[in-house]
């Protein structure tokens, strides 16, 4: 039986179309600025997130982290949910290469809302790190794949921008939330200055992000993304994946959400919980209970790989699964047969 892999939508391979448009894309030096498919790509996602130029970077942190360098100084404090991949997962380098003061909000969800991010921007006091930028990350990861509500983003930008504030979005997954609300990615981008979409996540391309935003900031991002090793010579081999996926692997992630709705639908354990709305295409289980030797979680991770399915461990009694482009809803139907047998108790 083949192995179905719900750890990440990045798991994805190029599919056989995917691979003859990247074979055929005419070619240059990205670094000297004339691969035309790089071009192409950056001035495409640029129109489409309603912004004035685009730069392509090898990953979502590079883009999330060149976005942090290019609108903050040393020194200066953003604002950031707890859970946020910024803060979280990408090796400390707001803090590494930014040098900037992260003030993290817990909010229920991932749900930032204006009134937290006012009551936690240090006041204009030479004791204090100046703020400079806010954060926010949509759809949130590590509340389940949650879509921000669009009337919260759009107040956090009126007011942010009314403080001499930018605002940056992690739209790693943001394709997802134009999925589902119908909203167009150029309105929901239209409250904050920068943007990253990844395209090596449920779009399924090998390697790419991109950061979007006004022309001098992007200006000053490509600077930095040579500085950090970021240039790439005949890059359009993967900006030609990136533009396949940009016109076909969109409005399938429809898909990827019913299958993880029918996995937290057809969950049945008293071990195991789905404790969030299932937005989009992200399932995080709360696994209860424990053996001498090992969690539940730990049990539940070796159960499923036992019969071919793989999962990520999401921090202690958590499972992550996520549906993609590789999987379908037999199998999810498979999964739940797995996951309702699982011999662990409640204990
Ligand atoms: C995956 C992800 C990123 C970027 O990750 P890379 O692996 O560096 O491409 C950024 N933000 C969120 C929310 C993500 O899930």
């Amino acid at each position: 039986m083949p192995i179905i892999d719900l750890r990440s939508d990045t798991v994805t391979k190029p599919t056989e179309e995917m691979f003859k448009t990247m074979i055929a894309a005419p070619l240059g030096d990205d670094v000297l600025g004339d691969d035309p498919t790089v071009i192409l790509l950056q001035k495409e996602t640029a129109s489409l997130l309603g912004k004035e130029a685009a730069l392509f970077v090898p990953s979502g942190t590079m883009s999330n982290q060149l976005a942090l360098k290019a609108q903050t100084q040393p020194g200066d404090q953003i604002i950031l949910e707890d859970g946020a991949h910024i803060y979280r997962y990408e090796g400390g380098a707001s803090a590494a290469l930014a040098g900037v003061l992260n003030t993290c909000i817990e909010c229920e969800g991932g749900q930032i809302t204006w009134d937290d991010i006012s009551k936690s921007l240090n006041p204009d006091n030479v004791h204090c790190a100046p703020p400079s930028l806010v954060c926010l990350e949509n759809t949130h990861n590590t509340s389940g794949g949650r879509i921000l509500c669009q009337d919260h983003v759009e107040e956090i930008g009126s007011n942010s921008h009314r403080l001499g504030l930018r605002v940056h979005l992690d739209g790693a997954r943001l394709w997802h939330t134009h999925v589902v609300t119908g909203i167009s990615m150029a309105e929901l981008c239209s409250p904050v200055d920068t943007v990253s979409v990844c395209f090596s996540k449920a779009l399924g391309a090998p390697v790419g992000s991109v950061l979007a935003g006004d022309k001098g900031v992007i200006e000053r991002a490509w600077r930095f993304r040579k500085m950090m090793g970021g240039g790439m010579r005949q890059a359009g081999l993967l900006a030609a994946a990136c533009i396949f996926a940009l016109e076909n692997h969109i409005e399938r992630l429809e898909a990827d959400h019913r299958q993880a709705k029918q996995l937290a639908t057809g969950l049945d354990h008293p071990a195991i919980k789905v404790n969030h709305p299932v937005d989009t295409n992200i399932v995080i289980m709360d696994v209860a209970g424990k053996s001498a030797s090992q969690g539940n979680d730990e049990a539940l991770l070796q159960h499923l790989n036992d019969h071919q399915i793989r999962a990520m461990g999401f921090g202690p009694g958590r499972v992550r699964l996520i549906p993609n482009l590789g999987t379908n809803a037999e199998q999810m139907d498979q999964v739940l047969d797995v996951l309702n047998s699982f011999p662990g108790e409640v204990n």
